[in-house]
């Protein structure tokens, strides 16, 4: 096995997924290799898949929201800048960050928070083409991953949600709470290098969107 694949820290497990999966691979042929009768052998491979598809499950995804997290955020990130390169391919990325969301904990409570959280993550969700691809990259920050969009045609979805945040009143314990978001957007062009230089564009972006009032769209 190739060298520098696993990271050295022994808590963090960072074994790229195409490795696991080919751990998994072997470990069904172990057990086949047991002399223990059949069906057992199917009953132990079944138990050990599920495990393993609900550890990667658990592994990619955020446990407030459900979305994909920041991890897997990073892996898809890399893979579509790197796709986009190969076949110059349009590419778009887009950062969301919830306004004032120190507020919301502070005067509402943490739990008004994490309700705000899931709501904004349901919207997300049902706001994107099939190909895009969106994460909770950390705290109140989302990112959107547009596969072949431009900038001007990323700022149509983001747009979208934007107003929809504005037009939408949301109720907790008896509070009324109005959520805005502030959106930055970035696009693939030919000085930009890494994933970094994209990801750092948007957030330059977003930093625009707060400095001038917050609850907008901004593009670089
Ligand atoms: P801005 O408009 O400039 O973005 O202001 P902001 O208050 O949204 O930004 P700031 O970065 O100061 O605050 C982010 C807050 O997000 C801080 C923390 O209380 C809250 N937060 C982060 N993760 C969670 C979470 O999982 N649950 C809850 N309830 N709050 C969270
Ligand atoms: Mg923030
Ligand atoms: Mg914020």
């Amino acid at each position: 096995m190739q060298e520098n694949i696993f990271d050295n820290n022994e808590n963090n497990f960072n074994i790229p997924s195409d490795v696991l999966d080919e751990i998994q691979a072997n470990i069904e042929n172990i057990i086949q290799s047991f002399d223990i009768p059949d069906a057992n052998k199917t009953d132990v491979i079944k138990k050990i898949n599920f495990m393993y598809k609900q550890t990667k499950h658990i592994s990619l995804t955020d446990a407030l929201t459900g979305l994909y997290n920041r991890r897997y955020f990073e892996t898809s990130f890399e893979r579509e800048f790197s796709r986009a390169r190969r076949y110059a391919n349009d590419l778009s990325f887009a950062i969301i960050d919830i306004d004032f969301f120190k507020k919301i904990n502070d005067t509402y409570g943490h739990s008004c928070g994490d309700y705000v959280l899931k709501e904004v993550a349901y919207l997300i969700s049902n706001n994107f083409r099939i190909t895009d691809m969106f994460f909770r990259y950390g705290g109140e920050e989302f990112v959107v991953i547009l596969p072949e969009t431009t900038k001007e045609n990323a700022f149509i979805p983001m747009e979208r949600l934007r107003k929809a945040f504005e037009n939408s009143v949301y109720r907790f314990m008896g509070n009324e709470l109005k959520i805005t978001i502030s959106v930055g957007i970035s696009e693939l062009s030919n000085d930009i290098n890494s994933p970094l230089e994209l990801f750092d564009l948007a957030d330059k972006a977003l930093y625009r969107a707060k400095e001038n009032g917050r609850n907008q769209v901004c593009i670089n």
